[in-house]
Order: structure tokens, then C-alpha cells, then sequence
């Protein structure tokens, strides 16, 4: 089919052009007929262009265009001029093209929503036709951002010396905390691949052989069940070093972020970005992630509870538990039915109740205040800092527990107080150190890895690792930006036995460990260098970077939260030829 090429694109038109003859191609982004002149706006992803079709100028070109709609292909010829109009919202909005010749490259049906941003489709119909979703600016945009932190991270880590390596994708499960997928072998039936959850051991190969410093833009796969920053297949960045500290690591992080904000939004990144413990972390705030552009901080208030005459607050803390509590400042205006949304939303996080407290004209009311015997609850209130309006929530319960459901509810209120909409636009980074090595999984009835099992105990708490391994904390770092983890790695064990007693403590039996991990066993005997790293969630940058809270406006085809591909309808069924080659039978349904 015959076309005109394109001799400047939709969105590079400006005055000094006015006058010159230029061929555009593009999609009809919009059609408005005014008796003899048609105005046809035409798009592509550099942008809008005006183009009028004047009866007066050239009679017959109305006519040859009358079928033409949103969303047809089109090339026009034209000459450029001032605007009678000028649209002052759009880059080229100070010039027009006054068409000369118009060709149909090709029709469009009419699309199931129009192409324009902020319309509030639902999301399943955008997914469907995701090929024309992504025609929308905004969406476009981001992914000019991908691009970039893609460019950006490249140079950033050759300038530093390091080698991207890839690792290969059919691979042996590698334990990340998720589940693996599964790839059955055709030519060896009966057994698997998996696809890696992270290139972790292989990275940490590259160093037993030597690359010292590697890097790999590289997609992993997790199968967890969803939520709205996850997706079961995601990017990262991967990094891995020799001979480094976690110094090393941190301020080499610190740096390429401080590159990525700096050559994309212009900003100045302060550096080195503040440090708090994991226990810091969840005390104050109630997440190993959390968003501290705002406080609302938690409080320990076990010390007041432990004698409190209200048995729930007394019986958790004789029990070993702690009693946590925020001040919802100037919620004490909450309604019934509020209080008990945030009840349930305790619920969701293990709460069995919410025990709360307000405070108006100096009186103390609220769900448990009748308990409280002589001055306990003005006590409370004391502590709390409470003064009339407030709102006080209370979370009994073992001290991880209650500090993660206290951080929901902080979270919450920051929501409904429209405190985080005005913080909306601001990044705060930290880093969340001195992780528990091990924690208990309620699952599996056992210990396993917080991090993973190649995280390297704190030098001060190897001997726990034999007499108290459950206080052992790990020279593991979590970068935190706006209550997202954006990164997260650690300095890894780099000898056999160290790795040995880990597999151990994580309840592997010997022969177990050696035929999971037996190659890296193997490799720590051959001269490992100390190494560690880390890997960035490629995705949560750009998302963090294009100010979106949803993961899918970031992934060109993205799956919904069930894991579906609605555009192509993946997973889908493969017939039967296709499972019995790699030795499978299909699901017997009736059962
Ligand atoms: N492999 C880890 C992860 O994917 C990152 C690391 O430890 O470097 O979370």
C-alpha cells in the first residue's frame, strides 16, 4: 500500500516551522467537522498535531475524507501555519498544518473506550485491549521513564566496573520465600525447571569465579498470590560485589539513586540516606518498610498495661506480649461505623479487637474506659500525649504482631486523615538494617530464612547461631522509599560451614541440603571471596518515579491480581499431544 513518509512527527511542529510543506503520519486522535473545515487531530507518541481541512483551500479533500474516524492511520501533507486559536496546553499548539493531501494508511474499527487519558475506564476492558491502552500519553510517558532508568542504570554500572552477566532462566528452584513455576522437561520426563525466583546463587557463582562485580537487568518469577505493587513475573536489577562491606554496598546504592532521581525528576537526592533498625523500624512505626514522610508514631505503653485493671492489656503483658498504641490525633470525631472499619481492618492483620479511647471536653470514653480502674486512664492518656479530639488505638498482642497490626492502622488513618495525599508528591529513602536472620513460619512449622538462607549473621551474633539463633540478626539492607522496597540484599555466607550450620538450623536435613544445594556447598570449598549485594525492584522504581501506585501502569502487559494475562487469556489449557510429550496427563476435573 502506497504512504507517504512521515517528515516530522505529531509533536515537533513550532512557529519557526510556519510556512514549510511537512508529511505527518499518525492516528485520528480526534475528528470536529465545522460545515467547510474539518480539524483532524493527529497523534503519535511524540504528540498532537492540528490539521485543517479547508473546502475553500482544497474542495475536493473534504469529501475523500469522509469515512475517516478515531483512530485511522492516516499521512497528510500539508503546510504549516500560525493558529487562529492557539492551544496554549499543548506543545505544538501554536502552529497547525493545513493539509494539502490526506491518504488512509488504515481504517480502525471503533475502539471499545476512547484514547484519552484520565476517563476512568475499568481497568479489566484496558487490560483486554492493552495494545490500545498503551496508545494513551500517560501511559506512554511512563514508559519513556522505564526507558530511561534503563539507559541511566546501564551507564551508571559500567562507569562503576561492572559486567552484566546473564543467568539462565530454566533453572533449579532457588528459595526467595515464594513459591517456584514450574517448566516440566520434555526430554527428561518427570522432572522440572523452575523459573528463578532471583538469579541469587548464580550471582553469587560469578563470584566464587572471579567477576568480582556483576549486574544484570534480569526478569524473576514468584508465585505468590498478588496485591497491587506485585506481579508474579518483575524486573530487577541485580547486583553482586567481592571484597566489600555492606558499607560498600549501601553507599554504591545511594549513589545510583541519587544518578536515576537526579537525571529523571532533577532532583537532588539527599545522600547517605538515614539508617534504623528492623526493630526501630517496627517499633516506631509498624512495618519493615515503612513510610515516614510523616510520623504517627507507635508507643510502647506495656509498662502502664502490665497493672492495668482492664485483663486484656494486663494478661498479654504478664504473657510475654507488649500493649502498642497510637494517637490518632483529632480523629476522636470518628463515627461508630468508622471505628468499626478500622476494626476489621485489624482483623485483616490478626487483631482480635481494637480497643480504643477518645477524649472530648477533658472526659475519657471509649471501648474499654468503663474497665479502667482510678486515674488509669487519664495515665494513658498522658502518655499518649492525648488532648481533646484525639483518638487512641490500642494493640495488645506478641510484639511483632502487634506492632505489624498497629502499622496498618497507622498506615489507615494516614489515609482517611488525607495526611498521606498531602505528602503524595515528596520521597523520603532510608535504609531498614540489622534484619532477624531467621523467623518462624506458622506454614511450615518451622524456622526459615527472613532474608534468604545465603545472608551472612552479624559478626557479633555467629555464636548465637549455635546457643540462641533466633536473636542472630543479619547484615542484611532494605532500601525503604515512601513505604516501598525498593531494594534489598545482604553480604552473603562465603565458607561451608557457616552455610552448613544455616541449612541446619533451617531444619535441612544433610543429604537434603547437598542435593538442593549441593553445587553451592561444593563452590564455598573452592575459594569463595567474600561478597554480598543487592537487587532493586526495577518496577517499584519506575512506579516510584512516575508518582503511579499501581505496578501494571509500568508493565507494558501486565497480569491482573488472579495472575491472568486478559489480553491473550493466558494461563490457558494446551491440549492433550502437547502434556503427554512432557509426560503429564490432564487434570482428571471430575473429582
Ligand atoms: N536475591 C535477593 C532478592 O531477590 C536480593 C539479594 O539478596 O541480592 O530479594
Amino acid at each position: 500500500m502506497h504512504f507517504e513518509k512521515r517528515t516530522t512527527n505529531c509533536g515537533h511542529l513550532r512557529p519557526s516551522d510556519a510556512d514549510t510543506t511537512v508529511t505527518l503520519n499518525g492516528w485520528v486522535n480526534a475528528r470536529r467537522d465545522y460545515g467547510g473545515v474539518i480539524f483532524i487531530d493527529l497523534r503519535d507518541r511524540y504528540g498532537v498535531t492540528q490539521v485543517v481541512v479547508d473546502s475553500a483551500h482544497t474542495p475536493e479533500l473534504a469529501s475523500s475524507i469522509d469515512a475517516v474516524r478515531s483512530e485511522y492511520v492516516l499521512w497528510v501533507k500539508g503546510r504549516v501555519r500560525m493558529r487562529e486559536n492557539p492551544n496554549p496546553k499543548i506543545p505544538t499548539g501554536l502552529v497547525e498544518l493545513l493539509a494539502d493531501e490526506i491518504g488512509i494508511i488504515n481504517a480502525a474499527d471503533v475502539t471499545p473506550f476512547e484514547i484519552v487519558d484520565d476517563l476512568g475506564t475499568n481497568e479489566e476492558l484496558r487490560l483486554t485491549y492493552r495494545y490500545l491502552d498503551l496508545r494513551r500519553p500517560a501511559l506512554q510517558k511512563n514508559f519513556l521513564v522505564r526507558n530511561k532508568l534503563y539507559q541511566i542504570t546501564h551507564r551508571f554500572f559500567e562507569q562503576e566496573g561492572f559486567i552484566e552477566v546473564e543467568t539462565p532462566v530454566l533453572t533449579k528452584s532457588t528459595p526467595e520465600g515464594a513459591r517456584d513455576f514450574l517448566v516440566p522437561s520434555r526430554m527428561n520426563k518427570g522432572r522440572f525447571y523452575a523459573l528463578p525466583q532471583s538469579p541469587q546463587l548464580f550471582k553469587q557463582l560469578l563470584m566464587v569465579s572471579g567477576f568480582d562485580k556483576y549486574m544484570q537487568i534480569v526478569k524473576c518469577f514468584r508465585d505468590e498470590d498478588l496485591r497491587a505493587d506485585r506481579q508474579p513475573e518483575f524486573t530487577q536489577i541485580d547486583v553482586e560485589m567481592s571484597y566489600v562491606t555492606q558499607e560498600d554496598i549501601l553507599a554504591l546504592t545511594e549513589r545510583f539513586i541519587a544518578m536515576a532521581w537526579k537525571e529523571i525528576l532533577g532532583t537532588d537526592v539527599p545522600v547517605p540516606f538515614p539508617r534504623m533498625s528492623f526493630h526501630d523500624a517496627l517499633n516506631r512505626f509498624g512495618s519493615d518498610k515503612p513510610d515516614i514522610r510523616y510520623g504517627l508514631e507507635l508507643q510502647n505503653v506495656s509498662t502502664l498495661a502490665k497493672d492495668s485493671s482492664f485483663s486484656i492489656f494486663s494478661s498479654t503483658v504478664a504473657e510475654g506480649g507488649v500493649v502498642m498504641a497510637l494517637n490518632a490525633k483529632a480523629c476522636g470525631s470518628f463515627s461508630r461505623k468508622q471505628i468499626d472499619e478500622l476494626t476489621e481492618h485489624a482483623k485483616k492483620y490478626g487483631a482480635k479487637g481494637l480497643p480504643w479511647l477518645k477524649m472530648a471536653d477533658g472526659e475519657i470514653s471509649g471501648s474499654f474506659a468503663k474497665q479502667l480502674a482510678g486515674d488509669e486512664a487519664a495515665r494513658l492518656c498522658g502518655e499518649l500525649g492525648a488532648e481533646n479530639g484525639d483518638l487512641l488505638l490500642f494493640f495488645p498482642g506478641e510484639w511483632e504482631r502487634a506492632c505489624t497490626i498497629g502499622g496498618a492502622l497507622r498506615t489507615e488513618i494516614a489515609k482517611r486523615c488525607g495526611i498521606l495525599s498531602q505528602v503524595s508528591k515528596s520521597y523520603s529513602f532510608h535504609w531498614v538494617v540489622e534484619f532477624p536472620l531467621l523467623e518462624y513460619s506458622e506454614e511450615e512449622s518451622r524456622w526459615i530464612a527472613r532474608h534468604h538462607p545465603f545472608t551472612a549473621p552479624m559478626t557479633d551474633d555467629v555464636h548465637l547461631l549455635h546457643s540462641d539463633p533466633t536473636h542472630a540478626r543479619a547484615v542484611a539492607h532494605d532500601l525503604v522509599i515512601n513505604g516501598y522496597e525498593a531494594a534489598g540484599g545482604s553480604i552473603r555466607i562465603h565458607t561451608n560451614d557457616v552455610q552448613q550450620r544455616m541449612f541446619d538450623l533451617l531444619g535441612f536435613e544433610r543429604e537434603d541440603a547437598e542435593q538442593k544445594f549441593g553445587f553451592l556447598l561444593n563452590a564455598l570449598r573452592f575459594g569463595a571471596p567474600p561478597h554480598g549485594g543487592i537487587a532493586f525492584g526495577f518496577d517499584r522504581l519506575v512506579m516510584l518515579l512516575c508518582g503511579t501506585e499501581n505496578i501494571r501502569d509500568v508493565i507494558a502487559f501486565p497480569k491482573t491480581t488472579s495472575g491472568l494475562s486478559l489480553m491473550d487469556g493466558c494461563p490457558s489449557g494446551v491440549d492433550e499431544r502437547q502434556l503427554a510429550e512432557v509426560g503429564m496427563r490432564p487434570l482428571d476435573t471430575r473429582q
